[in-house]
């Protein structure tokens, strides 16, 4: 048994009726974007050659994607001359000025690392939503009356109180991070690390119709998702559709695609969230390991067009169930790199596996193939080098020992049913593919 701590943030937002945040919010964006241009003109480009790098024994020359690489300025002169430049008739207290600050080299940041991946263009950012980021300095929260004092400007402040919130109750104790004004809402996030057992770990392969999970106490887990993938395949052909409307009239179009999109993604997102609950509860001293979903992989089409398509359309599935459990348990992340490829049992890697069943051509194991890929993620996760003899004994047994979860969108409102309290049931998939009606 180990303890692991786990940081429980939830955000919740408060209604504020105070003409002050408008008028904060569009100084804000306005200074924001003012040093995002000071910050952009002062960007520093160079010319990254081709290097040639010898790892064991090889040489081999490495190119960049982008031959010119931006660096952002981030000397303490050229900083104080910003923010010299900022102070220029700055109506509130100097640490709005920080945080404007921060957030702008926040910003810059991420455009820097998404135009390295070839993801962004070589564009000054714009700020195009309103909102103001408060400095944990400009904030001072009382949690006995439940308020949080803003500083505005010296002797001026704004004071929200969260005291009869309906979520009241279920942050009592969190502690609060740097609250976001946006519009007329204060969005307040409370943070709270816990303590948490670990008593068993839980292994879980993500693959284009379910979840496979496995433990050696438990044996393995069908989380169908099926249904889930259905939907979102629907929601992804009607939204390419009121796309389609949208050029060509575009307020009909508009009204379409964000009826399509907001409801479909509704839909699915509820569902996700109900599988990550289930999960959690019905192990809740495990450890979550999963597989780590690299986003580059999204980019590289596969051979097959539409099965590059699905796998896409499954994986946004995927993290978001992985990101769900996170908020709630401890998560692990393993490379996925040759899970599908080795057999569980002697190690041996098959090339080129196809098919929904493992042979190993050394020890003639003959698996399916989600229940190999598992088994391997768990050995990663331990350590454990592939071993016959554990296989055997810990595997072996387990093998017809499954238990298959389902998820049923039933007419508009999404249910999980589940047999996973009480003993393990092995139902056969068919008997349960009648009853999840997708859409
Ligand atoms: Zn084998």
């Amino acid at each position: 048994m180990t303890l692991e701590s786990l940081e429980r943030i939830r955000t919740y937002s408060v209604l504020i009726n105070d003409r002050r945040i408008p008028q904060l919010i569009s100084w804000y964006v306005k200074t924001l974007q003012k040093a995002i241009d000071i910050i952009w003109k002062n960007v520093g480009w160079k010319i990254v050659p081709p290097r040639v790098v010898e790892s064991k024994n090889k040489l081999s020359v490495k190119i960049s994607l982008k031959l010119h690489q931006p660096t952002i300025p981030k000397s303490s002169s050229f900083k104080r001359s910003l923010r010299n430049e900022l102070m220029k008739d700055n109506p509130y207290a100097s640490h709005w000025v920080d945080a404007v600050i921060r957030t702008a080299y926040s910003i810059m940041e991420g455009w820097r690392k998404r135009y390295l991946r070839g993801k962004a263009r070589r564009v000054k950012p714009r700020v195009t939503r309103g909102f103001a980021r408060c400095k944990i300095t400009l904030m001072k929260v009382d949690y006995e009356k439940k308020t949080i004092r803003i500083t505005l400007k010296p002797y001026e402040y704004i004071e929200v109180s969260y005291a009869d919130a309906w979520f009241f109750e279920r942050v009592n104790g969190w502690r609060i991070g740097e609250v976001i004004l946006k519009d007329n809402r204060v969005l307040i996030p409370f943070k709270k690390v816990e303590a948490v057992e670990i008593n068993d770990i839980m292994v879980w392969d993500c693959n284009e119709l379910e979840l496979t999970g496995f433990s050696p106490k438990v044996g393995f887990i069908h989380v169908d998702l099926r249904p889930l993938i259905t939907t979102r395949i629907i929601c992804q052909g009607r939204r390419s559709k009121a796309q389609e409307i949208a050029s060509k009239k575009l307020r009909i179009g508009r009204k379409l695609l964000e009826k399509y999109s907001g409801k479909e993604r509704n839909k699915c997102s509820d569902v996700e969230r109900k599988i990550a609950v289930q999960i959690v509860r019905a192990f809740p001293s495990a450890m979550h390991v999963f597989e780590r979903l690299n986003k580059e992989d999204m980019i590289s089409k596969g051979r097959n067009g539409s099965k590059w398509l699905r796998k896409r359309i499954a994986r946004i599935s995927w993290m978001n169930i992985i990101r769900e459990v996170k908020r709630r348990a401890i998560v692990k992340e393993v490379n996925p790199k040759d899970t599908s490829k080795t057999c569980s049992r002697c190690g041996c890697k098959v090339k080129d596996p196809r098919g929904q069943i493992f042979k190993c051509p050394r020890c003639k194991l003959v698996i399916d193939r989600q229940k190999n890929a598992s088994v391997n993620i768990y050995l990663k996760k331990m350590g454990f080098p592939h071993c016959c003899k554990w296989w055997d004994e810990v595997v072996k047994p387990l093998i017809h020992h499954e238990l298959w979860v389902g998820v049923a969108l039933m007419g508009t409102k999404p249910m999980i049913w589940s047999p996973m309290k009480g003993d393990l049931m092995a139902v056969k998939p068919k008997a349960y593919i009648g009853l999840s009606k997708p859409m």
